[in-house]
């Protein structure tokens, strides 16, 4: 089982599912040659694909094509079901630093199959999450930054505003399909700048004031 902390106030949840969204930042979705969607786009990853910092990526061998996104990460800390954007802040207790690895190669077969997407996204080490700041910590989740290294060199400098769904948008959205349980998390989508990794490279992920991951691959 899979733990997302808080340690400023010592809590703990056990993660549960972890959900998705893709292309919610318009500058992205153009990158990858994709429609501005008009509802979110969600998917979801598997919390046995969580590792911490310090672990490392370990690519499948079906895939010659994994990618970084590094995502604002949304920890929900009490059961949300048809929640309001206007309160929807009130069930996050706390926001961390998510990599969404991807095997883009085999997520680009899928979709022109139009098949689903887990076996690109939700395989073991498929998600570096941070432990997470409370979310009283964070004044507006709508204004961080995102920053993504490889070896040192800088790949994505984003800022939360660009996203086209917010964060009581989003949670409202999801919790009218799937109820949200403490210990759920939420990937909010990715800044433009993704690109491939190769075993041997180092990810250095932040959010400013929020948290920073290290993740080598293998
Ligand atoms: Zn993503």
């Amino acid at each position: 089982m899979k733990t997302a902390k808080i340690p400023a106030t010592n809590q703990q949840f056990l993660i549960g599912k972890i959900v998705c969204l893709a292309r919610n930042y318009a500058e992205h979705a153009k990158e990858l040659g994709n429609e501005t969607p008009a509802a979110p786009v969600l998917f979801m990853k598997p919390a046995s694909s969580v590792i911490g910092d310090g672990d490392a990526v370990r690519i499948p061998p079906y895939s010659q094509e994994c990618h970084y996104e590094v995502e604002l990460a949304v920890l929900i800390g009490k059961q949300a079901r048809n929640v309001t954007a206007d309160i929807a802040l009130e069930y996050v207790v706390g926001y961390g630093v998510a990599i969404d690895m991807t095997l883009r190669d085999v997520q680009n077969q899928l979709k022109a199959k139009g098949l689903p997407w887990e076996i690109a996204k939700g395989f073991d080490t498929a998600c570096p999450l941070s432990d997470f700041v409370p979310a009283s910590a964070v004044a507006d989740p709508n204004a961080l930054k995102l920053k993504l290294a490889i070896n040192g060199e800088m790949r994505q400098n984003g800022t939360s505003s660009d996203m086209i769904n917010r964060i009581p948008q989003i949670i409202a959205h999801i919790s009218a399909i799937f109820t949200l349980e403490p210990g759920d998390v939420i990937l909010t989508g990715t800044p433009a700048g993704v690109g491939q990794v190769r075993a041997g490279d180092v990810m250095t992920a932040e959010i400013l004031s929020v948290g920073r991951l290290t993740i080598p691959v293998s």
